[in-house]
C-alpha cells in the first residue's frame, strides 16, 4: 500500500512520530460539535436503544443460560468504581485533575471482558432470528427461557457459530455460543494467550491455532464460515450487533452516574479512555458515549505504540485496508486484546467526528499501571485494559493534549472532569498469569 505520509505529517505532525512506533497523543483534526456529528453519522441512539431493549427481552433465556445473572434479572453489567488511591499515584508522577474512576468490565459476568456484552448479544440474536425462522418461538413476545431446553440445544446443536479472535472475543463468544448449544469454533490468532485457549477448549468449543496475526485469522475463519450454510460468523471488524452491543454500556453507565450521584454536563464533562484494537468495544463505548452525553463526553482510544492501527485508518480514511505493517511496524504487543494491525471496517467512519483523541502507549508502561492499580485498589486487570491509564497519565502533561483542554474551554473545569478507567479485561485471567503479569518488565 503506498501512502503519502509526507501529506498527512504536513498537516499532523504527530503522525511522524505515531507511525514510527513512539508513544504520543494524536488529536483527531475531524472532531465536530455535537451538533453537526450525527449529520455525519449514519447510526445514532436509536440503534443502541434496539440493542438494550433486545437484550432485555432476552433476560429469561440469560438467566436461564448463566444462573450467576440472576441477581440483576438477566442483565450483565459491571461496577463502576472511584479509584482515588490509583489517581494519587498517578498524581505522585504528573499532573492530575479531576476524579477518577474504574469502569470494571474485567468483572462482566459471563465472559469477564468487555466482550461479555456485544458477544452476548450477536449470538443471542442470532438464536432468536433461527427460532422465529422455525417456530421455536411463536413470536418476540414468547417466553425466552424456553431456548434454554434440551430440545432448543438439540436444534442449536445443528448450527455453527464461528469468530476469530486474539482472545477475549473468542472467549465470550465461544463461552456464550456453547451454552446455547451452538457447535462453536474459534479462529485464534498467534497473540492468543495459551491460558484462552485452554479455556475455551474446556467449555466445549473447538479452537483452530494460526502462525500468522489476527488479520490471518479473520480471514481464513470468515472464508471457512461462508463455506457452510448452517454457520454465522461473528465478524469482529464488519458487525453492527456486535458494535451496538457494545454501546450499551453508555446508556448502563448514564444509570451508574445517577445511583451515585455523579453529575455530567458540559461542566463537568466525562472523560473516557478505550483501549483499542481493532476499534470494536472501543469504538461501541465512544460511539454510546457521545449518543447519550454529547458535548459532555470526550473520547479517547488508547492504542499499543507497535500497533496504532486504528489511528491509520481513521487518518488514511482506509480501515480496514490498511494495517501497522504498511508503516513498517510489527504489531506486536504484549496487549493481546489489542494486537490487530488492521481495524475495523465501519468503526474508523463512526469514530472520525466524534473521537477526541487516540494516544500511544509502550508496552512497559502497561505493566507499571497494572504493579499501580494492584498495589493501590489491589484490582488486576489484563495488561491490555491498562492501556487505560495512559489517558488519565498524560492528559495534563502532553503538549497537544493540553492544547486540545484549552481549545475545548477546559482548563478553568479541569477539577470537575470525570475520568473513567475502561478496564476491558480481567476476571478469567488465572492467578498464575496475574503473578506473571505483575512481574513483567520489572
Ligand atoms: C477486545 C479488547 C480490547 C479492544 O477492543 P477492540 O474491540 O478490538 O477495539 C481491549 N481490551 C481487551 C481486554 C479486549 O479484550
Amino acid at each position: 500500500m503506498q501512502i503519502d505520509w509526507d501529506k498527512y505529517i504536513k498537516k499532523q505532525p504527530v503522525l511522524a512520530d505515531i507511525i514510527k512506533g513512539k508513544p504520543a497523543f494524536w488529536p483527531n483534526p475531524y472532531l465536530l460539535p455535537n451538533d453537526e456529528i450525527w449529520q455525519h453519522e449514519k447510526y445514532s441512539i436509536k440503534d443502541i436503544e434496539v440493542a438494550d431493549a433486545d437484550l432485555h427481552r432476552y433476560a429469561p433465556l440469560i438467566m436461564a443460560l448463566f444462573p450467576e445473572t440472576k441477581t440483576t434479572n438477566g442483565i450483565i453489567e459491571s461496577p463502576l468504581k472511584k479509584i482515588d488511591g490509583m489517581a494519587n499515584k498517578l498524581r505522585q508522577r504528573h499532573p492530575f485533575y479531576g476524579q477518577l474512576y474504574l469502569k470494571m468490565d474485567s468483572e462482566l459476568p459471563v465472559a469477564g471482558s468487555i466482550k461479555a456484552r456485544g458477544g452476548l448479544y450477536e449470538v443471542l440474536k442470532h438464536a432468536e432470528t433461527l427460532a422465529l425462522e422455525h417456530g421455536l418461538l411463536s413470536s418476540k413476545d414468547d417466553n425466552y427461557a424456553k431456548l434454554a431446553s434440551p430440545a432448543a440445544k438439540k436444534f442449536f446443536s445443528e448450527y455453527k457459530v464461528q469468530v476469530a479472535s486474539t482472545g477475549n472475543l473468542g472467549l465470550s463468544i465461544g463461552i456464550v455460543a456453547a451454552a446455547v448449544g451452538f457447535k462453536a469454533i474459534v479462529h485464534m490468532s498467534s497473540d492468543a494467550k495459551q491460558w484462552k485457549k485452554d479455556l475455551l477448549r474446556q467449555k466445549g468449543a473447538e479452537v483452530i491455532e494460526y502462525q500468522n496475526d489476527f488479520d490471518t485469522a479473520l480471514d481464513e475463519g470468515r472464508e471457512r464460515s461462508k463455506a457452510d450454510p448452517k454457520s454465522y460468523f461473528v465478524d469482529d471488524v464488519r458487525s453492527k450487533d456486535l458494535f451496538m452491543g457494545y454501546a450499551v454500556a453508555a446508556l448502563r453507565l448514564q444509570k451508574q452516574f445517577a445511583a451515585q450521584h455523579i453529575l455530567v454536563d458540559k461542566d463537568h464533562p466525562v472523560f473516557v479512555y478505550s483501549p483499542a484494537g481493532v476499534g470494536g468495544s472501543s469504538g461501541g463505548v465512544a460511539f454510546g458515549m457521545k449518543a447519550v452525553f454529547g458535548d459532555a463526553a470526550h473520547v479517547f482510544f488508547v492504542e499499543p505504540a507497535a500497533c496504532p492501527s486504528s489511528t491509520l485508518g481513521i487518518v488514511t480514511g482506509l480501515n480496514n485496508k490498511i494495517s501497522v505493517h504498511d508503516v513498517g511496524l510489527d504489531g506486536k504487543t504484549e496487549a493481546d486484546g489489542l494486537a490487530c494491525p488492521s481495524p475495523s471496517v465501519i468503526s474508523g467512519d463512526i469514530m472520525k467526528p466524534l473521537l477526541s483523541g487516540i494516544f500511544t502507549v509502550a508496552d512497559k508502561d502497561l505493566f507499571d499501571y497494572l504493579r499501580d492499580l494492584y498495589a493501590t485498589e489491589h484490582i488486576t486487570i489484563e495488561p491490555s485494559s491498562c492501556a487505560t491509564f495512559a489517558g488519565p497519565d498524560r492528559l495534563f502533561t502532553d503538549k497537544l493534549a493540553l492544547q486540545y483542554l484549552q481549545e475545548h474551554d477546559l482548563m478553568d473545569k479541569k477539577d470537575n472532569i470525570i475520568h473513567i478507567g475502561w478496564a476491558t479485561g480481567g476476571s478469567m485471567v488465572p492467578r498464575s498469569i496475574v503473578q506473571q503479569n505483575l512481574d513483567t518488565y520489572l
